[in-house]
């Protein structure tokens, strides 16, 4: 992974780089989080995309190759949970040999992880986040809805550190009246660990999850329980457009963030964009139409004619939608996250 200093940057309409692109690399997952994919509509009879509408790995790096060439320099893969689709590291192989990359990271649940962490690590995974909103098994169980255990995603995070994936991030989504109390706990054992905890606001993304504002809980109300039991001081942010709001532990033992999407949004510093595992490429996590790049793949259109389409989309770009969320852009028929990827 070699410094490239030939790839043109562009800009959207508001000056903002293109610089990472998340890949959903499958729509589907092996938990039911009621905050992403409720078990009323991802049920027995929810259709996912069948295998020959994913885009194959190769299709994912060719077009990754040329997101590099306008701009990109780190790639996250996600989905659903991209630890079901069989061969991942073979992705992230192919996407480490691309000239230019400085950053590979995945976000999982963490279920499959004690199994896949050596192969991601050998594959040239850098670093990893994985997903736990409870260190209570009641309350974890009651938000990822098939079951799951505390124990294994805690095995799964081991397993990714032995390895030497590091830092490791969790992510925590934090929800009214469900898991608050879990934040001061988390933020103990992952200091303690040696992670990095994020606590994430519950946001209205997708149509199926039934946000409400006051489910939310602020940020700053997080950062404020944290302080009371350990004192917390601000930390600049790693780059521009980082998402998540830093802090350290007063005693140098450690850090921990937020991502304050709803009450602090970022949309001014975004710089994502987001492909889905069937190839549409999506400008903003809460947007309503995506742009078809498999269709063109599959036609046998040549890469300048790919790069094309994608300078027409995001030279145009106009998205920041938590800047203007309102009680009536929370309704619109905005694509699901598990979809899109988170
Ligand atoms: N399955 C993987 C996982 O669990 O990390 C990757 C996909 S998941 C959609 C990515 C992240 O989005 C997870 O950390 C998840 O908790 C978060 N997420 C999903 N729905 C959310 C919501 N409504 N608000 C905030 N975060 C959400």
């Amino acid at each position: 992974m070699l410094a490239r200093d030939t790839a043109t940057t562009i800009r959207d309409s508001f000056r903002r780089p293109l610089r990472d692109l998340r890949i959903s690399v499958t729509d589907r997952c092996n938990f039911r989080c009621v905050y992403c994919m409720p078990k009323e509509i991802f049920g027995r009879d929810y259709q996912f995309l069948p295998s020959e509408k994913l885009l194959t790995f190769e299709e994912i790096a060719r077009l990754a190759r040329i997101f590099v060439d306008h701009g990109v320099r780190k790639f996250r893969l996600t989905g659903g949970e991209p630890l079901v689709r069989r061969d991942i590291e073979k992705l992230v192989e192919m996407l480490a040999q691309i000239e230019g990359v400085e950053d590979i990271a995945l976000t999982t649940n963490g279920s499959l992880l004690a199994k896949k962490a050596q192969a991601l690590k050998d594959a040239g995974l850098k670093r990893i986040t994985v997903s736990l909103d409870s260190l209570d098994d009641e309350i974890f169980q009651s938000m990822n809805d098939v079951g799951f255990p505390v124990a294994r995603v805690l095995e799964g995070i081991d397993a990714a550190a032995a390895v030497g994936l590091s830092p490791i991030k969790i992510n925590m989504v934090v929800k009214r009246g469900v898991n608050e109390q879990s934040v001061v706990p988390m933020a103990r054992y992952f200091r303690a660990a040696g992670h990095i905890l994020r606590a994430i606001e519950y946001m209205d993304v997708g149509h199926s999850n039934g946000w409400k504002m006051d489910d939310v809980v602020p940020a700053a109300e997080v950062i404020r329980m944290i302080d009371a039991d350990m004192p917390l001081e601000p930390v600049p942010p790693n780059y521009p457009g980082e998402v998540a709001t830093r802090f350290r532990y007063g005693d140098g033992s450690g850090e921990v963030g937020v991502i304050a999407s709803v009450t602090q949004p970022f949309c001014g510093s975004c710089s994502r964009a987001r492909l889905s595992s069937e190839g549409q490429l999506f400008t903003c996590l809460f947007g309503t139409r995506g742009t078809d790049f498999r269709t063109p793949l599959r036609e046998g259109r040549s890469d300048e004619e790919l790069a094309e389409l994608l300078r027409s989309v995001w030279t145009v770009r106009e998205d920041r939608y938590s800047e203007v969320r309102t009680a009536a852009t929370q309704d619109l028929p905005k694509v699901e996250m598990s979809y899109v990827g988170g």
